[in-house]
């Protein structure tokens, strides 16, 4: 096992320890889900996957875990306004935004200093901790023009 597996494997049991769950094998492998896809995929996708996988998870098992996933901040929750919340891993030493097309629900994933330069400042200003952020641009892609 890598260092990182070792270290996300112990995130994961001390906060389902504090939301007063067990640590399971079918939770690791919905976490693992996660870590591993570079995708933004809803639950029914994440679910589907880890059935083709082979591993037996109740359905509600999955949304239960996705949530307190995201309550902790080891998964962002994307809403790219169709209505279905996407999931993605959140790397906080890989952050990165989104261009979010609204005709074909294309993401792309983009990278800026400044920005989140900028956005440190404003938060300072209004004398703000900030926690974490999203930051979503919404438009037409390239292809749907
Ligand atoms: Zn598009
Ligand atoms: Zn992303």
């Amino acid at each position: 096992m890598r260092l990182i597996e070792i270290a996300c494997k112990e995130r994961l049991k001390s906060i389902l320890h504090n939301e007063g769950l067990r640590y399971t094998s079918q939770r690791q492998e919905i976490w693992n889900e996660l870590l591993e896809s570079k995708e933004h995929r809803d639950a029914e996708e994440i679910y589907y996957s880890l059935m083709n996988r082979g591993i037996q998870v109740s359905r509600a098992t999955v949304y239960r875990t996705i949530d307190m996933l995201v309550k902790n901040n080891m998964i962002e929750k994307l809403d790219i306004g169709d209505g279905k919340a996407r999931f993605e891993y959140n790397d906080k030493y890989k952050h990165h935004d989104h261009l979010i097309c609204t005709a074909c629900g294309k993401i792309v994933e983009f990278y800026s200093k400044n920005i989140d330069k900028y956005q440190r400042e404003i938060a300072k200003k209004n004398k703000f901790e900030l926690l974490h952020h999203s930051h979503h641009l919404f438009g037409i892609c390239e292809d749907c023009q």
